[in-house]
Order: structure tokens, then C-alpha cells, then sequence
């Protein structure tokens, strides 16, 4: 399924408020001032080189048209249906208290953010060796859930010793959006969730932390408030601009007497507390209840401190569900495909 006007519409939007000035076009773009008149006349001079050996005058020898030209580094191809990667991932990841999550360094981080530059070329076989440097491979993966939808997809080989994450870049995405699952085990069935709205939205991105929020004791294995985690460099490198994240969470409603099924909140720009509303009303037309952060209400789900929403650059929604909804995610979906399709 694809997007339709309004999210281009709304994209447009955000690009002409958000940002003050509009993205520069080829129409649209200031001409260049003339040259001005260049004050040297004198011929440049060129660096000496040192002097060549002559070609050889012999004629060299054809390439018979029939040569097999020299094949372009591709990634090596994998078909499955994505869900058995979240449930390699979830199987593996660091449990809590486990202390088991390595917190990457900075250099790592760096290393990451270039690895999901280099996973859009869709052919990044060069950069295999960079990931493999960190225990990760880079795979060409068919999802058989998903009609045969093609990412990159940036995973931690076996075993598992860093609980890094698995991201998913989709090859010639139609959209921007980026759909962001956090808390593998501790919100439970949110991976699977997000990789469901991945794939009926024909997002560009999927980003699933590797680690139990409660692995280590520092609280750094927290992929949405830790600041020293793959996962955040990888959404960094990937929102901003005209980009969407929505991020899914889950919560209990026996903690939460009165509140609803859903609950949206996002970061403070005006644009992603208007896409809030929004999509509230698609989702209360298919029968969930939802409540919109921002009006004091829901205080306690609506992740004020959210790293990623701090750090988004474009419009980020932050997602709680609550166990009904994560136990048959149907209207969740119809919801959120009827308004990113009206
Ligand atoms: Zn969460």
C-alpha cells in the first residue's frame, strides 16, 4: 500500500513551516550571481608531474564482447518472513538484569550511523567488512510476509554477545516514515507490532533495540533514554528533515486505571502534535479508545524525556498500547492504514 496525497501534502507542510526557508529545487533555486570578472589573466600554472613512460604503441588486446564484466558487489540474499527475525532477536537479546548490553563507544556509534548511510545504496557489500568488525552482517532479505518486500537489513550475527539491535532499510522507500520499537521484551509484542505497521505502510525504516530495557543495572541497555546505544545512532542518522517516526511502546492498563487503549504523544513541534490528533481520530473510527498528550491528560505515557523524540529532527509519535491492543493489533493497523491512505 502506498501513500497517498495527504502525506505528501503533509510532508509539504512540515517542510515549509518547519524549516523557514523551502528546500531549494531546480526551479525554484536563487540563480547564481554572475561571475565576476576573474582579476588573473595570466595562464595557470600547473603543478609539475613527473614524466610518464610512453604509451606502448602496440595495440592492445580486444575485450571479446562476450567477457562477463566483473559483477557488482551485492549482499548476499535472504528470504524469510520477518517475523522470525524479531524472534531471533527477542530469543537473544539481553534479558533483565542480565548486565549482558555492551554500551557502544562513540566510535562505534559513528560506525553505525555510516553503515545505515551505506545500507541505502542497497548494495553494500564494501561496508560488510565494517560490520563485521562489530559482530553484524549486512543481508539482502525477502519478506515472504510482506509480498516479497525487499531491505537491507543490518543484524548481529550469531551469537549475540552486544544486543545492538536489528534495523531494516526498505530499497527505494516511497515515503519517509521510520517505525521504531524501543523495548524489545519488557513492552511486550511491540517489536512484532512495529514491524506489522512497517510493513502495511511500506515504511522506509524498521530500528528494534537488541536489549531488555532492565539488562544492566545503569539503565544504559534503555534504548529510549540512554544516549550510548546503537539504536540512537542509527535514528539519528536516519530522522530529520521531513521524516515520521512513529515509536511503539506498551503499557499495563492495571497501572493505569482510566486511560485508554492508546495514548499518542510526541515531541514539542507543532507539526507532530497536529499528526497526534490526527491520527487519534483515525484510530478512535475504528473503535479504540485514544488519548492525545499535551492537554495534561496521560502525563504518566507520554514519554516527555524521550530521547529519540528530543532528537528526531523531524515529526516523532510516541505510541502506548495496552495489552488489549498488543494482543490483536487489527484495529491499530486498519487505523493507522486508513489515515496514512486518506
Ligand atoms: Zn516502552
Amino acid at each position: 500500500m502506498k501513500f497517498r496525497a495527504l502525506f505528501g501534502l503533509f510532508t509539504t507542510i512540515i517542510l515549509l513551516t518547519a524549516c523557514g526557508t523551502p528546500p531549494a529545487t531546480g526551479s525554484t533555486a536563487k540563480p547564481a550571481p554572475p561571475t565576476a570578472t576573474p582579476t588573473v589573466t595570466a595562464t595557470p600554472s600547473f603543478r609539475a608531474v613527473s614524466p610518464v613512460s610512453p604509451l606502448p604503441t602496440a595495440t592492445p588486446t580486444p575485450i571479446p564482447p562476450t567477457a562477463t564484466p566483473t559483477p557488482a558487489p551485492t549482499l548476499r540474499p535472504l528470504a524469510g518472513n520477518f517475523s522470525n527475525q524479531i524472534a531471533r532477536l527477542e530469543r537473544a537479546a539481553p534479558t533483565a538484569k542480565s548486565n549482558l548490553f555492551v554500551p557502544p563507544t562513540d566510535a562505534e556509534m559513528a560506525d553505525f550511523a555510516a553503515l545505515w548511510q551505506a545500507m541505502a545504496q542497497g548494495s553494500a557489500a564494501q561496508t560488510q567488512a565494517l560490520a563485521a568488525q562489530h559482530g553484524y552482517e549486512l543481508l539482502r532479505y525477502t519478506d515472504n510476509g510482506d509480498a516479497g518486500a525487499v531491505s537491507v537489513l543490518l543484524r548481529e550475527k550469531k551469537p549475540v554477545r552486544r544486543g545492538w539491535g536489528i534495523f531494516a532499510r526498505r530499497i527505494a522507500p516511497q515515503n519517509t516514515l521510520i517505525i521504531e520499537a524501543p523495548h524489545p521484551l519488557f513492552d511486550t509484542g511491540t517489536p512484532e507490532i512495529a514491524l506489522g505497521i512497517f510493513r502495511v505502510l511500506d515504511a522506509s525504516a524498521l530500528l528494534v533495540a537488541g536489549a531488555h530495557r532492565y539488562a544492566n543495572a545503569d539503565g544504559s541497555a534503555d534504548a529510549a533514554h540512554s544516549a550510548q546505544t546503537v539504536f540512537q545512532a542509527i535514528h539519528a542518522a536516519a530522522a530529520g528533515g521531513d521524516s515520521v517516526v512513529l515509536q511503539i511502546h506498551g503499557f499495563s492498563a492495571a497501572n493505569h486505571p482510566g486511560y485508554p487503549q492508546v495514548v499518542l504523544g510526541g515531541n514539542s513541534r507543532a507539526e507532530s502534535v497536529a499528526l497526534a490528533a490526527s491520527l487519534a481520530e483515525s484510530l478512535q473510527n475504528t473503535g479504540l479508545t485514544v488519548g492525545v498528550c499535551g492537554s495534561g491528560q496521560w502525563k504518566k505515557l507520554c514519554g516527555t524525556r524521550n530521547l529519540q523524540g528530543e532528537t528526531a529532527g523531524g515529526v516523532f509519535i510516541h505510541v502506548e498500547l495496552d495489552e488489549s491492543v498488543r494482543a490483536d493489533d487489527a484495529a491499530l493497523i486498519a487505523g493507522m492504514v486508513a489515515f496514512w491512505q486518506k
